[in-house]
């Protein structure tokens, strides 16, 4: 536990949280919409901190950000919570947990860089998992921590922070991978009990720091399939961040409150396809049969840059700087002292 940071109160004693556009108005002895921060005696507690929910070692493929040092591994950790309410959240059981409710660890943030010191070739600390943003208090102790022992911080967000705070978050988080869940308000609202121009005035501002930004879109039958909709989000995705932008388009499998059917191969085709045919760097998650999507191709030569077969990645076609060896073109966020 620590006192959160963004937050007032109010002379009736309530606190409003200012650290995402929720702006949860909270009474006494009750938490904000998070279930994590929680208004005690007129200071606002974040209450997850220093509380590990699942700590692994992952490629860094997974979170997924594909070309942020590709094939290094990554000590990844998660808490309970999270500001969106997603019904097909993959992760439910610790991100719409309270921190009485599962299973958690003690892990100061010098304990978190000393094990992450410990990882051969570690590129860092990513917080993921979960939000991270409304761990805020906790990634921002540990960041600046890992960098100053030379490590990399990377955040798997969903983008929903409100400007300030965001700010100060870009001054330690080097890498970020963001989901833009639709392109929609009210598939935001009903579906993720959240808003979508907050999510897109993050994703502008992370492009503008020049942090390293990978988006993920995940693609579910029915509710954010609609093509239109899709041609709509990538040209968004062109005009204000640029077509080297690297865009995941996710397949979707049932979980939690929706048991929609899996997103057919097709429409992740057809949807790879429109992407391609605007921005340089479009993936396929979460499927592998499809033969396309997988790899790095250089968009300036056509030549295959970096090749992966699930998460096991191989640097083909890459010189020291991160050009293509074919064409010299620059492939974006590849080399080592980016982001
Ligand atoms: S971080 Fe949590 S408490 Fe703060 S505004 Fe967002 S949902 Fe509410």
């Amino acid at each position: 536990m620590k006192e959160a940071g963004f937050y007032t109160t109010r002379d009736d004693g309530k606190t409003v949280c200012h650290l995402c556009p929720d702006n949860c108005l909270i009474a006494n002895g009750k938490r904000g919409a998070c279930k994590v921060r929680r208004n005690e005696d007129g200071r606002l507690i974040a209450e997850n901190y220093g509380l590990v929910s699942a700590m692994h070692v992952d490629p860094v493929e997974k979170k997924p950000l594909y070309h942020y040092y590709p094939g290094r591994p990554i000590l990844s950790l998660g808490t309970a919570g999270c500001n969106l309410h997603c019904i097909f959240c993959q992760n439910w059981e610790i991100s719409q947990a309270t921190v009485e409710e599962i299973p958690l660890r003690k892990l100061s943030p010098e304990e978190a860089v000393s094990a992450a010191l410990r990882i051969e070739d570690n590129i860092g600390i990513a917080y993921t998992y979960n939000e991270p943003v409304i761990w805020y208090e906790y990634v921002k102790d540990t960041a600046l921590l890992a960098r100053e022992k030379g490590l990399k911080n990377v955040m798997v967000t969903n983008g929903y922070v409100n400007p300030e705070p965001l700010e100060d978050m870009i001054r330690f988080i080097d890498a970020f991978s963001v989901d833009l869940k639709g392109f929609n308000e009210n598939f935001y609202k009903r579906y993720t009990r959240s808003k979508l121009q907050p999510v897109l005035e993050a994703l502008k501002a992370i492009r503008a720091s020049g942090r390293h930004l990978e988006i993920t879109n995940l693609v579910i039958p029915e509710l954010n399939d609609d093509v239109e909709e899709f041609e709509a989000m990538t040209d968004w995705i062109v005009r204000e961040l640029g077509r080297e932008t690297i865009l995941h388009i996710s397949r979707y499998f049932p979980a939690w409150k929706l048991h929609n059917a899996p997103t057919p191969l097709s429409t992740l085709q057809k949807f790879f396809d429109i992407a391609s045919r605007k921005l340089d760097y479009v993936f396929l998650g979460n499927v592998a049969s499809l033969g396309v999507g997988q790899d790095t191709i250089c968009p300036q030569c056509g030549h295959t840059v970096i090749e992966r077969l699930g998460y096991a990645t191989r640097i083909t076609g890459l010189d020291e700087e991160g050009r293509c060896v074919h064409c010299g073109k620059k492939i974006i966020g590849t080399t080592n002292d980016e982001g």
